[in-house]
């Protein structure tokens, strides 16, 4: 808990940060100059997928928004190697269902489940949106397309357009954001479980991680406490191992779990300490992020200059 909301006023931080940045130069120079904090762009997952695409077919970096790619391969290590922690640890909308979820249940006394069948069919949803954008990405676009795609001005201020996604939503934004924070007090982690197609991507890769839940059959007293805690309603008192997609080694099971030495985060079916796992998480991403720093993959290629001509545009492009 203390992670996700440290990171979520980190990136609370980063974004003020950055929309001071962008007002220097919306202003002309009128206010004052704010230094641009890369991190910024691991808002920018669609383009980090091009970005990759380039990478792998071309093995060109982008070197516009680098840090953009860099978080995305973080995140995906991260789920190879420690399941969907990102979602359950790092992610700022996760931290932000979470906190509706659980204010939920105080004002209504309990969370709402969908219906078994109901629940299946909402869960394609972000696998399909996933396939929408592999295939669009990383099938039909040619490698030229990429190209051209990175070294265009919009791609160039795409973190801009983000900011002004955030500072002036259109009231049809406005809408869906509201009906799923709506449904998110009622619904444990709503977007997280049936649309985010980030997450469906992670929750693929977690499956290969060395690093699961595992139940010890012997001391386990059958209580359900776990699986009754579970936010993605995993069946957890009925496994050996938990190998779902939907796993974001949360450890909300383990802190429930009323028997010592019965539910655990294991590495190679050896179980390991809960703290042992956050603290996996928090070097993974700093790890990959030092990785993008020392390697010069990191800082934006573009200038101040750039910065001077391109901001004030940023509303005309793309349009
Ligand atoms: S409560 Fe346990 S099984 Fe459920 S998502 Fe969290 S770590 Fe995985
Ligand atoms: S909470 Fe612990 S004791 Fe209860 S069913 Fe789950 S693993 Fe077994």
């Amino acid at each position: 808990m203390l992670v996700q909301w440290g990171f979520l006023c980190w990136c609370l931080f980063l974004g003020i940060q950055f929309a001071l940045f962008v007002r220097h130069f919306e202003t002309f120079g009128q206010t004052a100059y704010y230094w641009r904090p890369p991190g910024v762009e691991g808002f920018l997952p669609i383009g980090a997928l091009v970005s990759l695409k380039a990478w792998l077919a071309g093995g060109y970096f982008d070197r516009v928004h680098p840090a953009a790619l860099v978080l995305f391969l973080t995140f995906l290590v991260m789920a190879l190697l420690a399941r969907k922690s990102f979602c359950s640890w790092l992610c700022p909308v996760g931290t932000l269902e979470e906190g509706l979820w659980k204010l939920g249940r105080k004002l209504f006394g309990r969370n709402y489940h969908i219906w078994k069948w109901f629940d299946v069919l909402l869960r394609v949803t972000k696998y399909a949106l996933l396939l929408f954008f592999a295939k669009l990405v990383l099938l039909d676009m040619p490698v030229l397309a990429v190209k051209a795609f990175l070294t265009a001005p919009y791609w160039a201020i795409a973190d801009v357009k983000m900011l002004h996604f955030f500072t002036g939503m259109s009231n049809t934004s406005l809408v869906i954001i509201l009906a799923l924070a709506i449904l998110s007090l009622f619904y444990q982690n709503f977007w997280c479980r049936y649309l985010c197609p980030y997450g469906a991507l992670l929750g693929m890769l977690s499956l290969y991680s060395p690093m699961k839940i595992q139940r010890n059959r012997k001391s386990c007293n059958g209580c359900e406490a776990c699986s009754n805690a579970c936010p993605a309603g995993i069946k957890v008192h009925q496994l050996r191992d938990v190998c779902s997609a939907e796993c974001t080694g949360c450890l909300t099971c383990v802190d429930h779990c009323p028997e010592p030495d019965t539910l655990a985060i294991s590495l190679w079916q050896r179980p390991l300490p809960a703290w042992s796992f956050s603290l996996v998480v928090i070097l993974l991403f700093a790890s990959g992020v030092l990785f993008g720093m020392l390697s010069g993959h990191w800082e934006t290629s573009l200038t101040y200059s750039d910065y001077q001509r391109l901001i004030p545009l940023a509303e005309r492009l793309g349009h």
